[in-house]
């Protein structure tokens, strides 16, 4: 048998390599790790835990506006980006050095540089040396992709700078109506910027409920949020006094800031991957099978790069099983099913399950409840946001197909729902829960009919 430098080696320390390093170092295994960035991947470093402190910081300004309705006197109040990003890199560095030592911990040896493949078992870390390895997993995560043949692209951003403007700009415009497109847009808005949403598609978030989709596009208008659909950008032009957005609908519209969120890529080019032999899909993502493993039989990819579901938990969740199938003797695979996410606009998506249309499409006839109201926080002050509540349930066997919340702390609220949904609850057991009062989620367990949308004409 030949002899190896390495039982593993993982290319990219986000959160699928380190999960799936430390579990296998752990068993034992010898394992190197390559990260060409900052330990902690997208997550960590510029995508959910700086945004979330983002979205933390925006938040203040509704938060100061209902502090007033409830009797407090809150004078000039004034956000200063760079305390914030000081407070938020400081953080961030915090968290890195976590990830760096639980790897370190577990025995798993760290290469700062990029890793590339020579072949299926030899990899070359750039400004260090060539090992081998017996199991290589690729671990790489995505990238943002903007459209390239756009004239005057090289203008706009992603949410990859955005996280290190050197200053908050006065009006942002932000293309996609994806996750990061309306997470972004909350953030800016909440920070005091003018704020405009384009976007190519009927309507925001596409492959969420329908209801989901038209409540948050109006709660994130009456913030504010201007938002164009069924609109894409012909060209960016700079000026000297901003960057002039121009759109196929014949409009134009001058920002500072333009910044593309308009998916990501998976990252595959530039590591070797053919030399390898590795398979890939027609948008890059490496092909796996359940167990992770691609076509290549010592190699295996977890997380964005193979762009089954692009969340950090989902990613963790591979990377583990991985581990444990290949090194603890334990085969595992991740069910991805029933996976619950949260958007972090503001107020908050969660959402777990089909789709009203989805679980149409997949069982025929569903009941749908839904509860759309103002939260009693809101009332209090004359508030307007309104939440938004939604079960999809199989007619029959009453099983719960999807639950969907628009609504401050959404994303907490799912997390419990997603429990029920993934055991298979049903909507008597559901309402069999006594409520707690009083609350927003209350309202979960407590719709007893049947939605039934207005006809045409009706007023909602
Ligand atoms: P998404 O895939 O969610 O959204 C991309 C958006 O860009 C869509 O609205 C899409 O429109 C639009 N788009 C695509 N191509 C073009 C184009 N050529 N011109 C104009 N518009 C275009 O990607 P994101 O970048 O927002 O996020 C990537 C992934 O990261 C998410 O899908 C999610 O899995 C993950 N993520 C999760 C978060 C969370 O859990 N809270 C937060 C952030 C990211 P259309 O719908 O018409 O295709």
């Amino acid at each position: 048998m030949a002899d190896y430098d390495y039982d593993l080696f993982v290319l990219g320390a986000g959160s699928g390599g380190v999960r799936a390093a430390r579990v296998a170092a752990v068993a034992g295994a010898k394992v190197a790790v390559a990260e060409e960035h900052r330990v902690g991947g997208t997550c960590v470093i510029r995508g959910c835990v700086p945004k979330k402190f983002m979205v933390y910081a925006s938040e203040y300004s509704k938060h100061f506006d209902t502090a007033r309705g409830y009797g407090w006197e809150i004078g000039d109040t004034r956000f200063d980006w760079p305390t914030f990003l000081m407070a938020k890199d400081k953080e961030i560095a915090r968290l890195s050095g976590i990830y760096v030592r639980n790897l370190q911990n577990a025995g798993a040896e760290l290469f700062h540089g990029k890793a590339v493949l020579k072949d299926r078992h030899t990899v070359g870390i750039e400004g260090e040396r060539t090992v081998t390895a017996k199991k290589i997993l690729i671990a790489t995560g995505g990238r943002p992709w903007m459209p390239k043949e756009l004239e005057g692209v090289e203008h706009a951003i992603t949410s990859n700078e955005a996280f290190h403007l050197a200053e908050l700009p006065k009006r942002i415009v932000i293309a996609g109506g994806g996750y990061i497109a309306l997470e972004f847009a909350g953030i800016f808005k909440g920070l005091g910027v003018d704020t405009t949403v384009v976007h190519r598609g009927p309507n925001v978030l596409r492959g969420f409920d329908d209801d989901i989709r038209a409540h948050i596009a109006e709660e994130m208008e009456q913030a504010g949020i201007r938002i164009l659909l069924g609109c894409q950008h012909t060209k960016l032009e700079k000026t000297a006094t901003g960057i002039v957005n121009h759109f196929d609908t014949g409009h134009s519209c001058e920002s500072d800031v333009v910044m593309f969120a308009t998916g990501r890529e998976p990252y595959t080019e530039g590591l070797g991957l053919e030399a390898a032999g590795v398979e890939l899909a027609a948008n890059g993502a490496v092909k796996v099978d359940e167990f992770s493993r691609s076509n290549v039989d010592n190699i295996w990819a977890v997380g964005d790069v193979t762009d089954r579901i692009n969340l950090t938990p989902v990613a963790i969740r591979e990377g583990e099983s991985f581990a444990r199938t290949e090194f603890h003797g334990t085969p595992m695979t991740f069910d991805h099913e029933m996976v619950a996410s949260a958007v972090f606009t503001q107020p908050q998506i969660g959402s777990v399950g089909l789709s009203e249309a989805d679980a149409r499409h997949r069982y025929g006839k569903v009941d749908i409840y839904l509860s759309k109201f103002r939260p009693m926080k809101e009332t209090f002050y004359g508030g307007q946001q309104r939440a938004l509540i939604k079960l999809v349930v199989e007619c029959g066997t009453e099983r719960i197909l999807g639950c969907h919340v628009v609504a401050p702390d959404a994303g907490e609220i799912i997390q419990m729902a997603a429990i029920a949904l993934k055991m298979g609850v049903t909507k008597p057991q559901w309402d069999s829960t006594c409520a707690v009062h009083p609350t927003l989620a209350e309202e979960l367990v407590t719709m007893r009919e049947k939605y039934a949308p207005p006809a045409l004409g009706q007023v909602a």
